[in-house]
Parts: C-alpha cells; structure tokens; sequence
C-alpha cells in the first residue's frame, strides 16, 4: 500500500520553511489506517519479541502507541506536557530549535526492568524520543527499541539515540 500517497504534505507550517507531514489524512483513511497499525505491529513482532509496555509522546504518540500496546499484548503509558499527569512525575528538559521544552511521565509507571518500546508518530531532529528514553532509562527501565511511522532521514535524528533497534514504515 501507498502510505506516502495518504500522507499530506502542508508547507510553512508550523514556521515558514517546514515542510509539515500530516497524518491525519493517513488515519482518516479506513485502509490506511488499518494497513499503518497492522505493519508496525508486524515489524515490532519480529525486532522485538517481548515487549512489557509501550511509551507514547503526546499527542500523535497515543494515536499510534496505543493500538499498537494493544496488539503486542503490551500496557500503554502516556508520556506528556508539563503538569497534565495528576501523580508523582519524572520530568525532564530538552532542547527544541528555540528554545527549551519539558516532558513528564508517571513515576509508578516506569517501574526497572520493565522492557518499554517508544513510539510516536515522526522522528525528526531526534529531540523527543532522545528525551523520553532518557526518562525512560533514568527509571532502570530496559529500552529495547523505537518505533515511528516517519523517519525524516536527513535531519539524522536517530544519530541522537541510543543504540538499540528502530523501526520505521516511511522514510523521506
Ligand atoms: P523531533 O523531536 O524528532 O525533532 O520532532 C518529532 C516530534 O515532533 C514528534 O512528536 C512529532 O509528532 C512532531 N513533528 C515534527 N515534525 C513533524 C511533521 O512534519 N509531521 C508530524 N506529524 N509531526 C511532526
């Protein structure tokens, strides 16, 4: 199937000059939608055989985490802005273009030597997921890889994280 055919492609957008890939046109096609999950599921099934749970980064990482926890017979923990988790959080600063931005999880979610996989939807600079797997390892948690639909390959992103698998459907 034609992922990239699905996904939108909206210029100067969120800043001038950023080509934005919009998925919402992929998960508003019923095929796509199904086709998306199913194939990251498969490719997760076979670079990772046991996952305990699957971290997502709000907000496209709940969209894509979640169905994906749900197959690999995985829990799901929302990684999220600051002050939106109710309990005792984590929390970590990370670098973005301008500026600095804050990442929170829940502290009894990430309990050591959970095997966690991290999803979102797109990697970019790297930023993000370098962030969430170091609040992910910070907690004793065994990170076993990443998974994201879009890799953006020219920004090198996965140069910023740390050495385990990464699995991807679409790369520009
Ligand atoms: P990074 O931290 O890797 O630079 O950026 C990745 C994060 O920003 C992800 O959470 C992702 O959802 C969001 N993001 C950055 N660029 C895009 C884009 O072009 N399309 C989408 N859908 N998300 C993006």
């Amino acid at each position: 199937m034609d992922l990239k055919s699905l996904i939108r492609e909206i210029p100067d957008f969120p800043k001038p000059g950023i080509l934005f890939r919009d998925i919402t046109t992929l998960l508003r096609d019923p095929d796509g939608l199904r086709y998306t999950i199913d194939s990251l599921t498969q490719k997760c099934k076979d670079t990772f055989p046991e996952v305990d749970y699957v971290v997502g980064m709000e907000s496209r990482g709940f969209i894509v985490g979640t169905p994906l926890a749900y197959q690999l017979k995985a829990g799901f923990i929302p990684v999220r802005k600051p002050g939106k988790l109710p309990a005792e959080v984590h929390s970590i600063e990370y670098q973005l273009e301008y500026g600095m931005d804050r990442l929170e999880v829940h502290k009894d979610a990430l309990q050591p030597g959970s095997r966690i996989l991290i999803v979102d939807d797109l990697i970019a600079t790297g930023g993000t997921a370098a962030a969430t797997a170091k609040l992910v390892q910070q907690a004793g948690c065994n990170l076993v890889g990443f998974g994201f639909i879009i890799e953006l390959r020219d920004l090198g992103g996965r140069g910023y994280l740390p050495d385990v698998p990464i699995v991807t459907l679409i790369e520009y």
